[in-house]
């Protein structure tokens, strides 16, 4: 068994997830064709467990994936799983398939935590909480504060200050009726946001109404593409600061089971336009879970394509390793060689 990458001989990190193959954070595996990676985590390589310690690792792995593991993205050829400590790419499609919203889910839970962490110390105690786990250059203004002798309540307020700003948007954007000049859309008034479905499904369309005109569907602030879905996931975020229960996350992820994949959860959740003030509780969660998981998706998807290609040529070097390498096809690579034999 390789304790070393076979390229640039970087240790492989000790896991303690599998007995049979202890080296190595992120693996790749191939069940069917019973090959078996370790991944470099600094030069990206991978090496080819020797034939003879695999099988037991292999069947090790196998029941990981399916028992354990999470499934991050996959693509028809591989999919990407977390475990524990482990990032194993696995070959072949996932025969069990974990929802990807499970990551963003925790993230609302443990926001949570935090918050009731801040509701119980209105005093410089929670100063530490907030310098701790958010920015730490906000601690003197924080300290500031809780010295003049502001409550639990306005804790929890200056520490979302703190994460966020006062902002949800900032830029340039005039209403269409009027050409009122939009500089930001203030926190403060998000409950009136407009959001509203467009052509592209899973696509939302941010819309302020215009202070000026009071035009709100059809004119005011349009906010679309990309910022509209930043500005989305951080009002939500803004919205959600105290975090969600676990029984509220797994509520929003049921819904957003029963809609099929966040996308159309959408439709379901502001079908022809809702105003953010206007969303039951679930339902926003859900959206903010669904907004993110698109978001962080698309890296996966991105990262995935990656490591699809790396595989291929992998696999046709284990394959020549592995010797099962038939005449056949080598002889079919010659006759492509030779002038006028076609291709
Ligand atoms: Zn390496
Ligand atoms: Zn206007």
């Amino acid at each position: 068994m390789y304790t070393r990458c076979l390229v640039c001989a970087t240790p492989f990190e000790a896991n303690e997830e599998l007995q049979h193959l202890p080296h190595g954070r992120r693996l790749a595996f191939d069940p069917k064709r019973g090959r078996l990676w370790a991944v470099c985590r600094t030069c990206r390589s991978w090496s080819l467990t020797p034939i003879e310690d695999r099988w037991e690792a292999l069947e090790e792995l196998e029941k990981l994936a399916t028992d354990r593991a999470k499934l991050l993205s996959q693509t028809e050829n591989i999919s990407l799983l977390r475990a524990g400590q482990l990032e194993v790419v696995r070959v072949g499609k996932a025969e069990r398939t974990e929802e990807a919203w499970w990551r963003y889910g925790r993230e609302l839970t443990s926001r949570k935590r935090s918050w009731d962490k801040l509701g119980v110390a209105g005093t410089l105690a929670a100063g530490a909480v907030v310098a701790g786990g958010w920015a730490t250059g906000g601690m003197t203004m924080l300290g500031v504060w809780l010295v003049m002798g502001h409550g639990s309540e306005t804790v929890r307020d200056g520490a979302r200050w703190l994460r966020f700003g006062s902002s949800a948007w900032r830029g340039e954007g005039r209403c269409t009726k009027c050409d009122h000049l939009f500089r930001s859309i203030p926190f403060r008034e998000r409950g009136a946001l407009g959001l509203f479905p467009t052509e592209e499904t899973g696509k939302i369309e941010l819309v302020a109404r215009c202070p000026k005109c009071g035009e709100y569907r059809d004119a005011g602030l349009h906010l679309r593409g990309q910022d509209a879905e930043r500005t989305l996931r951080r009002v939500l975020a803004y919205h959600h600061f105290a975090g969600a229960s676990e029984q509220r996350v797994v509520a929003a992820s049921r819904l957003i089971q029963e809609a099929g994949s966040p996308r159309d959860l959408t439709r379901i959740v502001i079908k022809d336009g809702r105003r953010l003030g206007d969303l039951q509780r679930t339902g926003g969660i859900a959206l903010e879970i669904a907004a993110n998981e698109a978001s962080e998706q698309h890296l996966l998807e991105m990262e995935l394509a990656g490591l699809e290609a790396h595989w291929r040529r992998e696999e046709e070097l284990a394959s020549i390793i592995d010797g099962e390498l038939t005449p056949l096809p080598f002889l079919e690579q010659m006759r492509r060689l030779v002038p006028g034999a076609g291709g």
